[in-house]
């Protein structure tokens, strides 16, 4: 299977996080010359002034997700990533990039993995209620210069003090050895994921919005683009619904990209499933089948990507090749085998139009 590639593209970089409110691209089968001016634009004041003649017009933002590539939100992961490292190998993980630090910056950073290893190396980022607001909070944050709100009183971010202190002490140790090549990559990622969400993320949020009988959320879902994201390559959390995606994760890559993508917003407009597979395991009073409603979304997720051609030529294909994520990771292989039986011969139904949403989660419950 083949995707469009993109022409390697460096893009500007900032002292601080950044807010990709334009999307860098047209769509695909425009001339490739203007169409890669890159419109990555902060706040106004930041913005370098781009040379643009007048008959350029600026690229439409993007349907569905507004991506980000946030230095604090990139910070926090890799200090919490590199702490679980360390603790895991129980001494000093090896980083090249980290290899020529002054004294001064040495005691920086092993000072602020000191404090994520006691701190927040046994949380998981992805339900610890604690992780997920000072992730949400770092991501409001990703345009100030320091998180205490020295500069300006509006940065300050409200986080507890130690931990303000921590990345405010780190940042400019990860600015300067580290952020770059993270930003660089996440630009990356988001240049290449964008042209398939512009040409297919209309239609897919309307249809998996149809399957699971919502509406699909009317904002665009903020996506926070790291070069970590938790040990599955990217995770979701709620209320607001926001994804966040690792750039450099194998498993998060060219076509792929756009199946994580809406498999992780999928979790915040799935409900129905949970709620219908309990309610017919309360009837039938079965026990609650762990993980089916996930099996489920991932099920649902590859089968309505895979016709789709990556190629740009056709859009009705079977012949794209493409391998859901699920089918791909051996997910069924590892557990959820039966789950896989069901949902081919319960639940494909209902995404064929031949049963209803009710009758197929109750034959799949009734099978169990
Ligand atoms: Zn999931």
């Amino acid at each position: 299977m083949q995707i469009k590639t993109l022409r390697r593209i460096d893009l500007p970089r900032y002292w601080f996080g950044a807010t990709i409110i334009v999307l860098l691209m047209r769509p695909l089968g425009m001339p490739t010359g203007p169409a890669l001016l890159l419109l990555v634009c902060l706040l106004p004041l930041f913005c370098p002034p781009i040379a643009s003649s007048q008959d350029e017009v600026p690229a439409s933002p993007l349907p569905v997700f507004e991506f980000h590539s946030g230095f604090w939100l990139n910070l926090h992961h890799t200090l919490y990533r590199q702490a679980r490292l360390q603790r895991s190998a129980n001494s000093p993980v090896a980083n090249s990039a980290m290899s020529n630090l002054s004294p001064a910056e040495l005691r920086a950073w092993s000072a602020a993995t000191a404090f994520y290893s006691k701190t927040y190396a046994d949380q998981d980022l992805t339900v610890s209620l604690g992780m997920i607001l000072i992730k949400n909070q770092l991501g409001d944050f990703e345009t100030c210069e320091d998180l205490a709100g020295v500069r300006k009183k509006s940065c300050d971010a409200g986080l507890p003090a130690k931990l303000t202190e921590i990345l405010n002490t780190a940042a400019p140790v990860y600015r300067a050895h580290l952020w770059p090549e993270h930003d660089r990559a996440n630009r990356r990622w988001i240049a290449a994921v964008a042209p398939l969400v512009r040409r297919n993320g209309v239609d897919l949020s309307h249809r998996l919005a149809e399957i699971y009988q919502t509406n699909w959320p009317k904002e665009r879902i903020r996506v926070d683009v790291t070069s970590y994201a938790s040990s599955t390559g990217a995770y979701t959390t709620l209320d607001p619904l926001r994804v966040t995606v690792s750039s450099t994760d194998a498993r998060n890559q060219s076509a792929e990209a756009l199946e994580v993508l809406f498999h992780e917003a999928s979790h915040g407009i799935a409900d129905s499933v949970q709620d219908a597979i309990f309610r017919e395991c309360r009837q039938r009073e079965k026990p609650i089948p762990r993980d089916l409603w996930h099996a489920l979304l991932f099920y649902t997720t590859g089968e309505v990507i895979r016709p789709l051609s990556f190629n740009g030529s056709d859009t009705n294909g079977s012949s794209s090749g493409y391998v859901p994520y699920a089918v791909r990771e051996g997910l069924y292989k590892r557990g959820w085998e039966n789950y896989l039986r069901l949902l081919t011969q319960y639940w494909q139904p209902y995404l064929d139009g031949s049963v209803t949403f009710d009758d197929s989660i109750a034959h799949m419950v009734s099978s169990l």
